[in-house]
C-alpha cells in the first residue's frame, strides 16, 4: 500500500462516546477523501461489522479498530488496536471486562456531582448513551452542557470531570500488558494513542514506551487531533528512537464538539514507517 495515504485510524461512534453512527462516520470520512479508515470505539468492538460494511459501500479500505483504556503509573493511557480478528474471544472477553466497571463508576460520578448541587446527572447522562455498557465522562459532559451548567464539553471536563474535581472518580482500567496481548493475540497491532495528552514525567513516559515495546506494542500515534504541530515532531522522533511504526487519526467524536474533522490532518512525515505497512494483510 502507498506509504503516503489519507488514513484516519482513530474515531468514535455512538457505540462508545461519539454522536454519529458507524454508517454516518463512513460517509463523512469518504466525503473527506479518507482512503483507509478504522472505527476505534472505546473498549468496544460492537460497531466493527457495520463500519466495515459501510467502508466497503464507499470503496474505502478498512482496518478493524478499538481504543482500550489502560491504567499505567496511576494514569489512564489509551491503547489503540488495529487489524485484529473481531471474532477473537480473548479480545472480546478482555474488552467486556474493561467495560465492566463503567456503570458503578458513573453512579459514583453522579454522587460527586450531586454534592455540588448538580442533581440527576446519572439519569441525564444516560439519555446520551448509545451503548448501555459504555457510559463515559463524555456523556456526563453532554448532559451538563444541555442543562446549562457549562457552555461546552471542554469546560465540563476542566471544572467537573478531571482529577480532583467533584465528578471525577479514580478508576482502575486494564493493565498495559493485558491490553497489548488481547490485541496482538487477535492478530492486531497495538499503538500508543495521543502520547502528548498524558501528564507523565520524562521518566514515566520513557517507562511507558519501554514497557509497551517490551510487551509487543508496535506503533505510536504521531499525527492526531490531540497533538500540536510541534508534538508531531516530538513523537516522530520518539517513534524512530523506539523503533515504532507511526499512526494518524483525527479522534473525531462529533460534528458539534470535535475540532478535527475526519481525514483532514497533515499526512504522516514520509521518513516514518506507517502502521499500515505492518498491517498489509489485515486491510479489508
Ligand atoms: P472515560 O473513558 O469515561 O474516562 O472518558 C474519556 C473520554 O472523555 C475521552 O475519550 C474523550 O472523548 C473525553 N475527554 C477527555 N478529556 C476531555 C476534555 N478535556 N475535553 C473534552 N473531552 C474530553
Ligand atoms: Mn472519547
Ligand atoms: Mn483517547
Ligand atoms: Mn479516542
Amino acid at each position: 500500500m502507498n506509504p503516503i495515504l489519507n488514513a484516519d485510524l482513530h474515531c468514535h461512534s455512538v457505540v462508545s462516546d461519539g454522536t454519529l453512527t458507524p454508517e454516518a462516520l463512513a460517509e463523512r470520512a469518504s466525503a473527506n477523501g479518507v482512503e483507509l479508515w478504522a472505527l476505534t470505539d472505546h473498549d468496544e468492538i460492537g460497531g466493527q461489522a457495520r463500519a466495515a460494511a459501510a467502508a466497503r459501500k464507499h470503496q474505502m479500505r478498512y482496518l478493524t479498530g478499538t481504543e482500550i483504556s489502560v491504567t499505567f503509573a496511576g494514569q489512564t493511557v489509551h491503547i489503540v488496536g488495529l487489524g485484529f480478528d473481531a471474532d477473537d474471544l480473548n479480545l472480546q472477553n478482555g474488552l467486556r471486562q474493561t467495560r465492566g466497571g463503567r456503570g458503578a463508576r458513573a453512579m459514583e460520578m453522579s454522587d460527586g456531582l450531586a454534592k455540588v448541587g448538580i442533581k440527576g446527572a446519572y439519569e441525564g447522562a444516560l439519555k446520551f448513551v448509545g451503548n448501555p455498557e459504555l457510559i463515559s465522562r463524555t456523556h456526563f459532559a453532554r448532559f451538563l452542557v444541555e442543562s446549562g451548567v457549562c457552555r461546552e464539553t471542554n469546560d465540563v471536563f476542566r471544572k467537573y470531570l478531571t482529577e480532583g474535581k467533584p465528578g471525577f472518580v479514580p478508576h482502575r482500567w486494564a493493565a498495559l500488558k493485558d491490553a497489548i496481548s488481547w490485541i496482538t493475540g487477535a492478530g492486531g497491532l497495538a499503538i500508543i494513542a495521543h502520547p502528548a495528552r498524558y501528564k507523565f514525567t520524562p521518566n514515566e513516559e520513557f517507562a511507558l514506551f519501554s514497557e509497551f515495546k517490551a510487551h509487543g506494542g508496535q506503533g505510536v500515534e504521531v499525527v492526531t487531533g490531540s497533538h500540536t504541530v510541534a508534538e508531531y515532531g516530538i513523537y516522530a522522533d520518539m517513534a524512530r528512537e523506539f523503533g515504532l511504526a507511526a499512526s494518524r487519526g483525527s479522534d473525531f467524536h462529533s460534528p458539534d464538539e470535535s475540532h478535527t474533522e475526519l481525514g483532514t490532518l497533515p499526512l504522516l512525515p514520509s521518513n516514518l514507517t506507517p502502521v499500515w505497512e505492518l498491517l498489509g494483510s489485515r486491510v479489508q
